[in-house]
């Protein structure tokens, strides 16, 4: 069988140690002769995973004291709805900056729930989408927060610098970016993510938010969402996806073990660095992120022709370079090289785009 690599945005590829621990003590986990899915997410033994979980994460993404880590379920378009219910006051405004897709889906669900400025804040210049300058100082005190999406995974936009907002509490989806390197988290309010791109598998959801921002819900905020009965009930308010957050845990505890975030951002940069390079000096593909803001993540890129860019993903998925096809709002091609990826991976998508623009040129 030739090595099947899967660029899929997500549900994303997990890292293959991981797995193989899943599969060694799937059926008998931690001695209790029975898997992780099949036992109490009171138990002792599934409490301890729980809060060693959440040690983990602390350390690996240097989490400040004075902010929770909370697991919910409903995925990041379940918190679309669950941040403004949480932290958008009866009669306050929020502050919504759109890059693309996924902020702009964000900001249409907040609408069902109150008042909501939009601002876009792309640029267009040569061919190129790219992002603004995002100082928001001046106009961000009269919102109860902004709300951004650092890595816009269907496009391929990333904000590496955060916006200033003032004192305004700035919140941020980081579904797709979430501990692909260090941040400063002293710096947002809250931010949040689905698992299943770069932690772990669908049906989890992370919330990290600052302990002034909890017990301000509104008071019909479904309880399952409220911020403050997540906390007090240690994300256990009713019963989490223990086999997602177990996998979660695993995906922390394989990224300590592998030198923490500071070396995964060195992969990942150099990962993302070789492909665009390639795509750069290629006269055949093109990417059309402005270079400051192209992703690490999700990397995009066209023939410039549709009937070569749809042979491209058949014949690639036939040499095991698998899901490459664009998201259906932008056609093209898309890699998605979230941690888990190797470096080999990105080799063989290069070797692959090399011959492919050669046949075809
Ligand atoms: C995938 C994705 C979402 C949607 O996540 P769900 O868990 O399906 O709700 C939202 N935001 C970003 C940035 C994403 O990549």
């Amino acid at each position: 069988m030739t090595e099947v690599f899967n660029f899929s945005a997500g549900p994303a590829m997990m890292p293959k140690e991981v797995l193989q621990r899943v599969q060694a003590e799937l059926l008998d986990w931690e001695s209790l002769g029975t898997s992780v899915m099949e036992v109490s997410h009171r138990g002792a033994n599934f409490m301890a995973l729980a809060k060693r979980s959440i040690e983990d994460l602390r350390k690996l993404f240097n989490v400040p004291e004075n902010y929770q880590i909370l697991f919910a379920q409903g995925g990041a378009r379940g918190q679309f709805a669950a941040i403004p219910m949480n932290l958008l006051s009866e009669n306050g405004k929020a502050l919504y900056l759109t890059s693309g897709h996924w902020s702009g889906a964000a900001a249409k669900e907040a609408r069902l729930f109150g008042d909501i400025d939009e601002i876009n804040i792309l640029t267009e210049q040569d061919g190129k989408t790219g992002v603004k300058e995002l100082d928001f100082s001046d106009i961000a005190d009269q919102y109860d927060y902004v709300h951004y999406c650092p890595n816009e995974t269907i496009s391929g936009v990333e904000i590496f610098d955060v916006p200033n907002v003032g004192n305004t509490t700035l919140i941020a989806d980081m579904s797709s970016n979430i501990l692909s390197r260090p941040i400063d988290i002293s710096k947002f309010g809250m931010i949040y993510a689905g698992a299943q791109k770069n932690m772990g598998p669908a049906g989890i959801t992370l919330i990290i938010i600052r302990d002034d921002l909890i017990g301000k819900a509104r008071r019909s905020t479904p309880s399952v969402w409220n911020y403050q009965i997540l906390r007090d009930h240690d994300s256990m308010f009713n019963t989490p996806p223990t086999f997602a957050w177990y996998l979660c845990s695993l995906v922390f505890e394989n990224l300590l073990a592998n030198g923490g975030l500071e070396s995964v951002e060195l992969k990942n940069r150099a990962k993302a660095e070789l492909l665009y390079q390639y795509i750069d000096q290629s006269p055949f593909y093109r990417n059309n992120i402005a270079e400051a803001n192209r992703s690490l993540m999700n990397v995009t890129f066209t023939t410039g022709n549709d009937e070569l860019n749809a042979k491209f993903v058949s014949e690639a998925n036939a040499a095991g370079l698998r899901a490459l096809k664009g998201h259906k709002v932008l056609g093209g091609m898309r890699a998605s090289i979230y941690n888990a990826m190797p470096i080999a991976g990105v080799e063989a998508l290069i070797a692959f785009m090399d011959k492919f623009a050669q046949e075809n040129q």
